[in-house]
């Protein structure tokens, strides 16, 4: 069920335990803003999550209330990812979903990272 992009941070949800080294996954990435694992349900040939450390439910709670190091960070992560997983001569798409209409499913900010074929229209 999609969450509530205005709901107060919950430290049990499931990237706040993998940050924490509690659940395993995949990484592929970290450095002091972010950190950056395969999904477990990969959509594209590479689908990568990268999550800020910062506790922050959405984009939205991020964009609004983080610091102007830990944007630059996680922004610069994201790019990393992306690079270092050589996405960036054939492209590639980043984006995060946000509350209800976009199907948010785990309330920590994520990024994908899909690549690794053409990826379609933008809502397809
Ligand atoms: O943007 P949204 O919240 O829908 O995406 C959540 C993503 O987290 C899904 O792509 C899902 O496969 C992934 N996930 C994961 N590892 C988990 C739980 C969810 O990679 N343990």
């Amino acid at each position: 069920m999609p969450i509530d992009p205005m709901q107060p941070y919950d430290d049990d949800n499931i990237f706040a335990r993998i940050l924490r080294g509690e659940i395993p996954a995949r990484r592929v990435y970290e450095d002091d803003h972010a950190l950056a694992f395969h999904d477990i349900n990969p959509l594209a040939p590479s689908h990568i999550l990268v999550i800020p450390k910062g506790r922050y439910v959405s984009w939205d709670d991020f964009s609004a209330r983080a610091s102007d190091s830990e944007i630059a960070g996680f922004v610069r992560a994201v790019g990393k990812v992306a690079r270092d997983a050589g996405l960036v001569a054939a492209g590639y798409r980043a984006l995060a979903n946000v509350g209800g209409h976009a199907g948010q499913e785990v309330p920590h900010l994520h990024v994908h990272v899909f690549g690794g074929r053409p990826l379609g229209p933008m809502l397809a």
